[in-house]
């Protein structure tokens, strides 16, 4: 049986909290809880996200901010803002904010490539570097960066070589980071979702996604809030040991 309240008196960054993945990862954060920071492109979405969060711990306190991860300034300001509001950094950090521009290879123009990338891998690194420069300079001696891959970067996908290339960097980002970050107490690792079903899969056919739901040994699509309790669990003390890892959540597809 999990811990109650594991993440009481934490400050939790999510980014791509607005949808999906990144708000159910949120929602747990706060059940657990932590104060949640909702960082979202979409100012809306942010917002309709920090309206579902629950309050039932002392002292916890959301708010919902506007950043673009793939702009160095944007991801900074956020930090400041997030300093200046709680007078300190966030000691977790998801980044789930994501994109996919999907084409053939043979199709692919270079700015769908470069877009991807821009958005799922520069931004998971400028907010890894980010906060763990906050971390580092505040003297806390303990923090945890979650970044979300995809299965897809270890396997590829049809029609997502750029977004298998940029989750596959996602990986190596965070393999490294861990390794130079252990000795400040900061732990790193990426969950790998499926098939998980949100807005971002709303655009692939149905033929396709009942094709993959088939070859899932579980038998379903997954859901956001299966990727949530994984986040919950490395965000917490219970993964204490965990470093470098990367967590398939898949239901069992494509096992290695
Ligand atoms: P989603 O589209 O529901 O949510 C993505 C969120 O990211 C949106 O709220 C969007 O506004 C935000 N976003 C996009 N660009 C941004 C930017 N430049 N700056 C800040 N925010 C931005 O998608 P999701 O399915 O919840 O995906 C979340 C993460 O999980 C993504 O990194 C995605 O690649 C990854 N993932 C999803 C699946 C899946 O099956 N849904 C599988 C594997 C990995």
């Amino acid at each position: 049986m999990a811990a109650p309240f594991k993440l009481v008196s934490r400050l939790a960054l999510v980014t791509g909290g607005g949808s999906g993945i990144g708000r159910a990862v949120c929602q747990r954060f706060a059940k657990d809880g932590a104060s949640v920071v909702v960082a979202d492109i979409s100012e809306d979405s942010a917002s309709e996200t920090l309206r579902t969060l629950s309050h039932d711990q002392q002292g916890q306190e959301h708010a919902a901010l506007c950043v673009d991860v793939s702009s160095r300034q944007s991801v900074e300001q956020l930090i400041t803002l997030i300093q200046r509001q709680y007078f300190r950094p966030p000691c977790v950090c998801v980044s789930s904010a994501g994109i996919t521009l999907d084409e053939f290879l043979l199709k692919l123009e270079e700015e769908a490539f470069d877009r991807v990338l821009r958005v799922n891998l520069k931004g998971s690194f400028l907010l890894t570097q980010a906060v763990s420069k906050a971390l580092v300079a505040s003297g806390s001696s303990k923090g945890v960066i979650i970044n979300v891959g995809s299965i897809v970067g270890k396997v590829g996908n049809l029609g997502q070589a750029n977004y298998a290339a940029s989750k596959a960097g996602v990986e190596g980002l965070t393999k490294s980071a861990a390794k130079e970050l252990g000795r400040f107490g900061i732990r790193c690792n990426t969950v790998l979702p499926g098939f998980i079903a949100t807005p971002m899969t709303a655009k692939v056919p149905e033929k396709v996604l009942d094709k993959f739901e088939g070859m899932v040994p579980l038998g379903r699509l997954g859901e956001p809030a299966d990727v949530a309790d994984v986040c919950s669990f490395l965000a917490s003390d219970e993964s204490r040991y965990i470093t470098g890892a990367s967590i398939e959540v898949t239901g069992g597809l494509f096992m290695g």
